[in-house]
């Protein structure tokens, strides 16, 4: 990804306690471990650093259970001790998560960190521009003149003038890269403004310009965040995941609870359900983003399976960009029009086919080309392990045709 190899330097310490993430960061995080005589036992039992572990747990509930991701409010970051704690409350949480060596903790806890980041950040006028030059390559700020014009009114012809306002452009490349992990019709390259290799992030009514850049800035944060972690998973020593097994076991349990919850929503059993369909719920449900060809199926997977409208708006409901009143429209209207489910063919060319040759003995036949299918094998196989003359015979591959 385009990111700039030299970041703008950043010094401030109460911007660098609010952005732990930041690599402008490290530096003087292990200045100040120094300077404090903060060193891996401190960290990880010390009394001192006890109100940082403390800080640490709640960022990574938050991760698992506020779809907000973690709480923008912590400690005063404006006194010497309160920068500590956040600064080393992230260092801990990273910890943690190396210590999990789960893939999908990590982006979970990554795309928190990235969401509490936009949060900020779309307040944070300051020190959005250097935040910006940090993650994205071609970034500037550009103010619009005032511009007239004409409107018609009952009293004639009027000339209204428009306020000066900042706006953002970013580079294509950095632009291309990043929306295809943005939901919604304005991320989409047909209806952005491109001039000259410029993006421009056009302010609205109900979505600032800079609010935009922080949008695409939570991407990038999330991704660097998610990269430096699973680098860092590596250096994790046996007994240090050892002294870190409670907290692990804590995330974990919260996550495993989250998912079984969401798939119990319909009363359903999840083994007669595709791995596609399955992985697509977990990812929402782990707040990974799903493209919109996976959100489609699984919206008419649901429908056909008859599947309660409101079980499949929970599926949703971990979704980064999730918004009540939009996706129970969205998934209405999929519902009234009876949207066939797509095949196996296109979720493959979509990214949305999870397993490969191998993996899945009834997706490795060779008559499945449909989801549907799947789900028709796996009833069809149940009712005759469940007949005691044919447990023979089930024992075997699935059954060759799936039933009409
Ligand atoms: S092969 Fe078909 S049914 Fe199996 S996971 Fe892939 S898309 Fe789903």
């Amino acid at each position: 990804m385009p990111v700039p190899r030299t970041p703008p330097l950043l010094a401030d310490e109460v911007t660098l306690a609010r952005y732990p993430f930041l690599p402008q960061a490290s530096d003087w995080i292990r200045t100040m471990a120094v300077r404090h005589n903060i060193d891996l036992n401190e960290l990880l039992e010390g009394t001192w650093m006890e109100q940082a572990r403390q800080r640490a747990r709640i960022r990574l509930i938050d991760s698992v259970q506020s779809k907000e991701g973690v709480q923008v409010v912590g400690g005063d970051i404006h006194t010497e001790e309160g920068r500590l704690i956040e600064a080393f409350s992230f260092y801990y949480a990273r910890l943690v998560m190396c210590a999990s060596e789960d893939e999908r903790l990590i982006a979970r806890w990554a795309q928190a960190e990235a969401a509490r980041a936009e949060q900020l950040l779309i307040q944070d006028t300051s020190n959005l521009p250097a935040v910006a030059m940090t993650y994205i390559s071609k970034v500037e700020q550009s103010t619009t003149s005032p511009s007239s014009l004409t409107a018609q009114s009952g009293m004639g012809m009027h000339q209204l003038r428009q306020r000066p306002s900042d706006e953002w452009r970013v580079g294509l490349a950095d632009f291309i890269e990043i929306c295809p992990k943005i939901t919604g019709h304005r991320w989409r390259l047909p209806n952005v403004d491109i001039e000259k290799g410029w993006v421009k992030l056009h302010g609205e009514r109900q979505y600032a310009s800079s609010a935009k850049l922080a949008r695409l800035l939570r991407e990038r944060i999330k991704a660097a965040i998610q990269a430096e972690t699973l680098e860092k998973m590596a250096e994790v020593t046996t007994d240090l995941a050892v002294r870190l097994a409670e907290p692990v076991g804590m995330v974990r349990n919260l996550m495993a609870n989250k998912t079984s919850e969401a798939i119990a929503l319909v009363g359903a059993e999840e083994g007669d359900w595709p791995p596609c369909m399955q992985k697509i719920i977990a990812d929402l449900t782990e707040g990974v983003n799903v493209n919109h060809f996976g959100r489609l199926f699984l919206a008419s997977m649901s429908a056909t399976l008859a599947l309660p409208q409101e079980s499949c708006v929970g599926f949703f409901r971990g979704a980064p960009d999730f918004s009540e009143s939009t996706t129970s429209y969205q998934v209405q209207h999929v519902y009234q029009h009876e949207y066939t489910p797509a095949g196996c063919g296109k979720l493959k060319v979509n990214h949305n086919c999870p397993v490969l040759p191998g993996d899945n003995r009834t997706c490795d036949q060779p008559w499945m080309d449909h989801p549907l299918k799947y789900i028709r094998a796996t009833q069809r196989w149940k009712r005759l392990t469940e007949r005691p003359s044919a447990t023979e015979s089930a024992t075997t591959d699935p059954p060759s045709k799936p039933e009409p």
